[in-house]
């Protein structure tokens, strides 16, 4: 029964934008659970947003979402999903540019896990572009980033970054 399946949406979140959110929603509609789950501590990156901020953020913006929760790990991809009795783990793609990290990881998570299936969604053309990086890049310099993430993470990252004189 396909409508029975819970799918994992794993990510650092760091901050969450709307592509992320369009991804998670378009998943909420094919699986009949999906959890978000939250990288606490990326390997390669330090974030710029607590585990709390970027928990915060994703529960906010999906608090409409009745067959979504958002839930912390620190564990691989495959045991979050296992917890969660999950045989899907959703992941979108922007580019080629995702595809040879994307693809890598789903041949090792489905060497560890054959059970659980990585299903990739294209990126909606308007967000396709669109990364949490490209925002903090933007935001520094004083750019707008309104249209790109959550009110709560734009009000946020104007707190944090508030417009210097010479980028007025
Ligand atoms: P990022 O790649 O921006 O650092 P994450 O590690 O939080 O973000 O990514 C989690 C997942 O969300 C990945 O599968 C990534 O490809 C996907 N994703 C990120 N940005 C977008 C977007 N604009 N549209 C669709 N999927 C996206």
């Amino acid at each position: 029964m396909p409508n029975k399946v819970t799918a994992i949406c794993p990510g650092t979140f760091d901050p969450v934008t709307v592509g992320h959110l369009d991804i998670i929603r378009r998943g909420a509609c094919k699986f009949q659970t999906v959890v978000v789950g939250l990288i606490e501590e990326p390997l390669r990156k330090q974030t710029l947003f607590s585990v709390e901020e970027r928990l915060g953020f994703l529960r906010e913006a999906l608090a409409d979402q009745p067959n979504v929760s958002v839930d912390p790990f620190n564990m691989l991809v495959v045991d979050f999903a296992r917890k969660w009795h999950a045989t899907v783990i959703l992941k979108g793609l922007r580019a080629i540019s995702d595809f040879d990290y994307e693809f890598a990881m789903a041949q090792l998570n489905r060497k560890m896990a054959p059970e659980i299936e990585t299903v990739f969604m294209m990126a909606s053309p308007e967000h396709s572009y669109l990364s949490s990086s490209g925002v903090k890049e933007i935001v520094v310099f004083g750019g707008p980033v309104q249209d790109l993430v959550p009110p709560a993470v734009a009000r946020k990252l104007a707190e944090r970054f508030p417009i210097r004189a010479e980028h007025r």
